[in-house]
């Protein structure tokens, strides 16, 4: 796991989330999760109970496009716990190389992905076999595709930072909901050095005490959700020696990576397929009935000026 440090000024505040998290999840047992029927139902549940508590402000988008119950309130179950989430557009990407939608985005900045064994799905390749350094590490393609664009999003986004070692979280189920094994790991891709790296997995329960959130996976939670202020970037080794080799394998391909990535409204369009109308591309009704309206505006005013004496220019 990369080293995370804090920076002083940034300690009080985030610190205080910290210690209010652990506090009230003492006094408090980890609501059911019987009942829910997929695993983005359990991720919304851990953003809701877990990320977004640890978090400078709770807000996050669920994915509108997943299945699952749409509902304000909490999967929980429990009277009056409502979601601090909406449901929306998670769209990142550009059509032209890879694009998706995570489930989860918290705060606009950490995608968070439950993550099965296969799961990755058509969207899920990036279309380059990214260089990895142990076989023992998760080979889900879409958490590798989510970590890497959206490491690339924020040094777009967000310039002025120190650096742009970007997590995403995972969410791993070794049987089914809850009722098994639920694991958290962190994925982190630095798009300034091209370095890929990826935690361990914590349990996500307490080992003697079910019912109770892991300490570990807590302060593990605090640590990447709170990156922005407590991140400080690779050390010079990992920069040297933990390289991904995907700015040579993205090819011509990383210009648009560096460039063009959006947040929301990435359309779900392939450029190259034939069977596209060309006018979606080169004009569409909107501009067009726009000009026409522009032109007349023009024509218009051309015409006052010459009823009022004054020449075209010359
Ligand atoms: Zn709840």
């Amino acid at each position: 796991m990369v080293e995370l440090m804090m920076e002083e000024e940034n300690i009080p505040g985030v610190l205080g989330l910290l210690c209010g998290t652990i506090l009230a999840l003492e006094n408090e047992p980890v609501p059911s999760v019987h009942g829910l029927t997929d695993e983005t139902e359990f991720t919304t549940f851990l953003a809701n109970h877990l990320f977004g508590k640890l978090a400078t402000t709770t807000t996050y988008t669920i994915s509108e496009k997943k299945s699952g119950k749409k509902t304000k309130q909490c999967l929980c179950g429990k009277e009056g716990c409502t979601l601090t989430g909406r449901y929306g557009d998670t769209s990142i990407g550009n059509p032209t190389v890879w694009h998706g939608s995570p489930d989860i985005i918290l705060n606009n900045s950490l995608p968070i992905e439950p993550i099965t064994e296969g799961s990755g799905g058509p969207d899920g390749k990036l279309g380059v076999v990214v260089h990895k350094k142990s076989s023992s590490l998760c080979k889900n393609p879409q958490m590798i595709a989510e970590t890497i664009v959206f490491s690339f999003l924020q040094k777009r986004l967000h310039p002025e930072r120190d650096n742009f070692l970007t997590p995403c979280i995972g969410v791993g189920f070794s049987e089914f909901l809850g009722v098994g094994f639920s694991e958290l790991f962190i994925m982190l891709y630095d798009s300034e050095h091209d370095v890929l790296l990826e935690s361990c997995k914590i349990p996500l329960s307490s080992p003697t005490q079910p019912n109770k959130f892991n300490m570990t996976a807590v302060l593990l939670s605090w640590l990447v959700v709170n990156y922005k202020f407590l991140c400080t970037g690779l050390t010079d080794e990992m920069k040297a020696f933990y390289k991904a080799d995907f700015f040579e394998k993205a090819g011509p391909k990383l210009q648009v990576y560096n460039e063009l990535l959006s947040m929301g409204n990435v359309a779900e369009v392939n450029l190259n397929d034939p069977s596209l109308p060309q006018y979606c591309f080169k004009d569409n009704s909107y501009l067009l009935a726009r000009r026409r309206k522009l032109k007349e505006v023009v024509e218009e005013v051309e015409n006052r000026f010459s009823q009022a004496g004054f020449s075209g220019g010359d």
